[in-house]
């Protein structure tokens, strides 16, 4: 008897069609092949909400008796393959209501594999990625996170690769032709996106983590009140308020010192403080709270509480005031408006640096205007699946083809 079990960590809302094509996916093909298998969600708290970290997993067994007994449990407690389809989560993964920072690899078994969409290289993704007490492989499968507005799911592909890069990672559960008979079945289907699969299972390529390897620092973490702790009747208290800044001047908010912090964003606003005009409209119209305002005026988002919503941009009058970049170009959350008081030139130059390389053309929660998500499938370069302006992706359905 023996059985695999994967995750696949997701942002809500943009990934979940995409998380639960996957998941279905893999049972679909378990089952070509004679196996069992059942694909679940968790992370019950909202999880659907824009950008929260959120998780599908999937069982595989090999008789029906085997997967009854991994399903008698809240949710696994160890992945063999941890499947992740939005580099920026290499930072961590906090849902809400979920005390403290979950590293990507946490739940992956010693040798067991992190799969995941990504233009960076390992090397760069493992400064963010957690260390791990146990060697593992990252297997990276060349392409953007697969984002798209609210529900809809970008057809790119994405699900397809997946599912063939995971035929290659575990030949004794999912056979690449079980994978591809699937894929063809599935509603989302086709043989374009069977071809893509057969490519990502032809190219994937993996790389050994070892134990010295990977980000050092300690996750944070939140204090967690024990059920007797807790207060009857309401249990969240209103956030405090805040208190001005330096010398009497400027103002900073409270936060919730509980609820989701910066690794639920994929992009983060970079200011341009020179022009600003001190409309205060980014800080009224942040869902939370981020803007501390400065001595001088200026609005400085606070990274530690922005979740990347891209509001800020939306709402700025100001032209190239406000720029969404993507999260994987900073390492830190400092405050960018005490860089600029520290050193306007050198902020300059920073700042210039981040949004001409980084801007959230390259990753976009796809808001941005009408027909964006079409225009980026057909600029994408797709290294690895089937080249995806050849047809309309995906869509077995006589209907949908144009
Ligand atoms: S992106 Fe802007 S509006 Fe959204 S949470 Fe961050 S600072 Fe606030
Ligand atoms: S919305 Fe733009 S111009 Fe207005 S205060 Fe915020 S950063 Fe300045």
């Amino acid at each position: 008897m023996a059985h695999f079990t994967c995750e696949v960590v997701y942002r809500g809302i943009f990934q979940k069609n995409l998380a639960a094509r996957i998941c279905r996916g893999i049972v679909l093909s378990a089952r070509k092949a004679g196996r069992w298998g059942i694909a679940f969600g968790r992370y019950g708290d909202s999880p659907q909400r824009n950008g929260i970290p959120a998780k599908d997993f999937a069982i595989v067994a090999d008789t029906q008796e085997e997967l009854e007994q991994n399903m008698a449990r809240y949710e696994p407690k160890e992945v063999d393959v941890t499947i992740c389809v939005d580099d920026t989560l290499s930072k961590g993964v906090e849902s809400w209501a979920w005390y403290g920072l979950q590293p990507i690899n946490r739940l992956t078994v010693p040798n067991g594999t992190v799969l995941m969409t990504s233009l960076q290289s390992p090397a760069d993704l493992l400064k963010d990625i957690h260390k791990k007490e146990a060697p593992y492989n990252l297997a990276l499968i060349p392409a953007k996170a697969s984002f798209s507005g609210l529900w809809v799911y970008k057809e790119d592909h994405t699900e397809a690769r997946i599912l063939g890069a995971l035929a290659k990672i575990q030949p004794g559960f999912l056979s690449l032709d079980a994978v591809c008979a699937a894929i063809q079945e599935a509603e989302w289907g086709s043989e374009l996106k069977a071809a893509s699969a057969r490519k990502a299972f032809e190219r994937l390529e993996s790389r050994p983590v070892k134990i010295t390897e990977g980000n050092a620092e300690t996750p944070f973490s939140f204090e967690k009140p024990k059920w007797w702790e807790m207060r009857e009747g309401v249990s969240i208290p209103a956030i405090p308020i805040g208190k001005p800044m330096e010398g009497g001047k400027g103002y900073v908010p409270e936060r919730n010192p509980y609820f989701k912090k910066f690794t639920t964003r994929t992009m983060r606003p970079v200011i341009d403080f020179d022009k600003c005009v001190k409309c205060t409209l980014c800080w009224l119209q942040c869902p939370d709270s981020c803007f501390d305002v400065t001595p001088d005026g200026l609005y400085d988002a606070n990274m530690e509480s922005c979740c990347g919503c891209g509001v800020c941009e939306a709402v700025c009058p100001a032209k190239d005031c406000v720029t969404m970049v993507r999260e994987d170009a900073f390492e830190d959350n400092a405050s960018q408006w005490e860089m600029w008081r520290r050193d306007k030139p050198a902020y300059m130059t920073w700042m210039g640096d981040k949004i001409a390389s980084k801007q959230h053309v390259v990753r976009s929660h796809g808001f941005r205007f009408r027909g964006q998500y079409e225009e980026e499938i057909k600029q994408s370069l797709d290294q690895g699946g089937t080249e995806i302006t050849a047809g309309i992706p995906g869509e077995n359905a006589v209907g949908k083809q144009r």
